[in-house]
């Protein structure tokens, strides 16, 4: 069976209700508090799992409570393998200050993805095979993931890349992807360019494929195939967060299973609405068996 490596970051979302965005010198009083698992490799590996791929997440964590505490609640999702590598550093952490009127501000540490060696990046695509695809997110350093998409073309895997956050520049390493995921500001961000115009441009600027997402307006791809819109499913957005990681879970696994890039997207894009669907990051994720019910629906 193919197998999809996902080789990204995972952390500690921290979620805090607070009466008001915090002010310059100010001590907050957050109105509580709720931990979950995050991260954009950690999302994405997820759903992917759950999409039915056979996955091998691989992940840079601390040495610490947290990395136990991920490793837990990551032992009862269905990967395939799961690699959390033990660095230097803390466990990453996320704290999401979310106010009364909806606002929120996020404080991001990365300092575990960032420590990811080269030597590290290699040795988790050294396994891969001709039939397998290795996914990235932008949370690792440029040369950790520029080393792990050397090191899968060396064995004729396909590189998809998900091109959030966009922390460096990705323009060198289009030309290595079958894939690119840009979400609408990331894309104008790398071209300069919107919508359907930049995913010409990611196409142009080397990547076989390019899929620009837009929120309730679907999505874009530029490729062999020429250009396509692809429609979202409407529905009623409580909270966006993590239609992206849904949209690019689903949409790695089901490429990686034959599908087209139409059909793929069409389901990826039912899954990331679910996702809108309900508050949260990880809570909203769909489950596995909702994405078989997904799946069966669009397939009738
Ligand atoms: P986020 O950072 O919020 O996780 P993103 O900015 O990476 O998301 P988006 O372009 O907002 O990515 O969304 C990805 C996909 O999710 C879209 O292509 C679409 O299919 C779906 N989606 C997002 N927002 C909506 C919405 N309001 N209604 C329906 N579908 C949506």
């Amino acid at each position: 069976m193919s197998r999809l490596l996902v080789l990204g970051n995972a952390g500690i979302d921290l979620l805090c209700p607070v009466p008001h965005l915090p002010r310059a010198g100010e001590t907050l009083v957050a109105d509580g508090q709720a931990r979950a698992p995050g991260g954009k490799g950690l999302n994405q590996a997820v759903v992917a799992a759950r999409a039915g791929a056979a996955v091998q997440f691989t992940a840079p964590v601390g040495r610490d409570g947290a990395a136990e505490e991920l490793r837990a609640i990551l032992g009862a999702e269905p990967f395939a393998g799961l690699s959390l590598l033990p660095q230097d550093a803390p466990t990453d952490l996320s704290l999401l200050m979310v106010a009364r009127d909806a606002e929120n501000c996020i404080l991001t540490l990365g300092a575990a993805a960032d420590a990811l060696s080269v030597q590290e990046a290699e040795a988790a695509a050294a396994g891969l095979g001709p039939e397998d695809m290795l996914l990235l997110q932008g949370n690792l350093s440029f040369t950790a993931t520029e080393a792990a998409m050397r090191a899968a073309l060396a064995r004729g895997a396909r590189v998809m890349l998900n091109t959030a956050p966009l922390r460096w520049d990705m323009a060198p390493l289009l030309p290595l992807c079958a894939l690119v995921v840009a979400n609408a500001g990331e894309a104008e961000s790398l071209t300069g360019r919107r919508a359907a115009a930049a995913a010409e441009a990611l196409h142009r600027a080397g990547a076989a494929c390019a899929v620009v997402t837009l929120g309730a307006d679907g999505c874009v791809s530029a490729g062999a195939a020429g250009h396509h819109h692809h429609p979202a499913q409407p529905v009623a957005a409580v909270d966006t967060t993590g239609a992206g990681d849904t949209f690019c879970g689903v949409l790695a696994a089901l490429l990686l299973a034959g599908h087209t890039l139409p059909a793929a997207a069409k389901r990826a894009q039912r899954a990331a609405a679910l996702t809108v669907s309900r508050p949260g990051a990880f809570a909203a994720l769909p489950s596995a068996a909702e994405l078989r019910a997904l799946f069966a629906g669009v397939a009738a």
